[in-house]
């Protein structure tokens, strides 16, 4: 195993009926800007919910409202909001909803600080900001959440993903101060969801567990363990939650999976290997497929593509995950093949497509993405950094040819 620290501050609410907790949670002086998506959270009566908890009457918070953060949040919407925590001295934000609102409110928190003359938020400070990963970034606004759909695990780490159409470039951030103060976790709430952003959810966190996963072995066996546990359930649970939507414990079991999948867990003292999303980000800018559809349509050729610098551990994946037994008939080619075709077959039965004609693109779809990758510098990707634009092509390849 590798050295690490391991540092996570979210504090975790979890259950039904949890969001009362807000009045304890949220400093009872505060000036709030609640942030939230598209109009879910007011159809579904949660933002009312989160309102009267924060409404007590031994309190003196002021509540302001932003709403209309996009699926892949807007780096120009999020300007706004932006604008308003200056404009009305807001110092605690409160996420509503999934990774999108919550990474936009975390990009909102980091750089409002970057106002110019005029009281408004430098645009070319916050997207240098964004560029270099806000790693200069030092002070930052408190920021909470009530996540409405488990998939990020952004909810209990300190990055995210902001979108710019205009640019045609969605990229990641982090930064310590980004975690939120807490995450209120009722899986109550899941249940208003379409089934195609749950089946979104369970395939985007699956895919944050393999990627910090399938690398080589350190003998990490805690990690190991976790991840298999994690990937193991996310399996069952999709199945169940497709077949029972309305069973409570299956929602709570996914929830706190995807929380896990990506809160720094199994990713301390492991080599980590994030082609899939650097891959996948750019079929969101250019194409605008969900985020996990992305990341289903890319993963089984990263697996192909370099099934041999990852070979123990697809081996291990395939013996302790999908229970592939290595009897003599099989070479170690064939069981990596037999996991891979299990891996996408689960993709599969969600609904979700796992190649380029499953989202109606074809070859010609592959030098645009390679050509943005080149623009935003992911030319050295995977664990040991040898996966550039000619790998990333070979990639592509595979999953217009799938
Ligand atoms: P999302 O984009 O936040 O939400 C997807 C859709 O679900 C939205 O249309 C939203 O509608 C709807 N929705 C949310 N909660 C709902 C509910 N309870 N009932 C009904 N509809 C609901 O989805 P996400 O998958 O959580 O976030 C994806 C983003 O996170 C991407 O930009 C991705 O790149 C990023 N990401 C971040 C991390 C990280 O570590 N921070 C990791 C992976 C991915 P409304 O807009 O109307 O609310
Ligand atoms: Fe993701």
């Amino acid at each position: 195993m590798n050295n690490f620290q391991y540092f996570n501050p979210v504090r975790i609410v979890f259950g039904d009926g949890q969001i009362k907790e807000l009045s304890n949670l949220v400093p009872n002086h505060a000036r709030v800007l609640i942030t939230y998506g598209g109009g879910s959270a007011q159809r579904t009566g949660t933002l009312d919910e989160v309102k009267d908890a924060l409404n007590t009457a031994d309190s003196t918070r002021e509540v302001f409202e932003f709403g209309g953060i996009e699926p892949n949040p807007e780096f120009t919407t999020l300007m706004k909001a932006a604008d308003m925590v200056n404009e009305h001295h807001i110092d605690f934000i409160l996420a509503v909803g999934g990774g999108s609102v919550i990474d936009g409110s975390k990009f909102v928190a980091l750089v409002s600080h970057l106002t110019q003359d005029d009281g408004t938020v430098s645009r070319d400070q916050a997207w240098e900001a964004l560029t270099s990963y806000t790693r200069n970034i030092d002070s930052a606004v408190d920021l909470g959440a009530v996540l409405t759909i488990p998939a990020t695990g952004s909810e209990m780490n300190s990055g995210g993903v902001i979108n710019y159409s205009e640019r045609k470039a969605k990229l990641p951030f982090g930064n310590p101060l980004a975690y939120p103060k807490f995450s209120i976790l009722d899986p109550t709430k899941t249940l208003t969801l379409p089934e195609r952003q749950v089946m979104n959810g369970v395939a985007d966190a699956f895919v944050h567990v393999m990627e910090q996963y399938l690398t080589y072995p350190v003998n990490a066996k805690v990690q190991d363990a976790f991840a298999e546990s994690l990937l193991k359930i996310l399996i069952s649970e999709g199945q169940a939650v497709k077949a029972n939507p309305e069973d409570l414990e299956v929602r709570k079991n996914i929830m706190w999976t995807a929380t896990m999948a990506l809160n720094g867990l199994i990713g301390t003292g492991v080599p980590q290997d994030w082609t899939t999303h650097m891959i996948g980000h750019e079929l969101t800018s250019l194409h605008s497929i969900d985020h996990a559809r992305t990341l289903t349509i890319v993963l089984p050729s990263v697996m192909r593509e370099l099934k041999d610098s990852k070979k123990d551990k697809l081996l291990q994946y395939a013996r302790n995950v999908w229970h592939i037994s290595s009897d003599t008939t099989k070479d170690d080619d064939a069981i990596i093949e037999e996991a891979i075709v299990h891996t996408e077959r689960f993709f599969k039965d969600l609904g979700l497509p796992v190649n380029l004609a499953d989202a109606n693109l074809d070859e010609s779809a592959i030098e645009p993405i390679v050509q943005q990758l080149q623009a935003h510098g992911m030319t050295k990707l995977g664990e040991h950094k040898t996966n550039d634009l000619e790998v990333s092509r070979r990639i592509l390849q595979r999953a217009a040819q799938a």
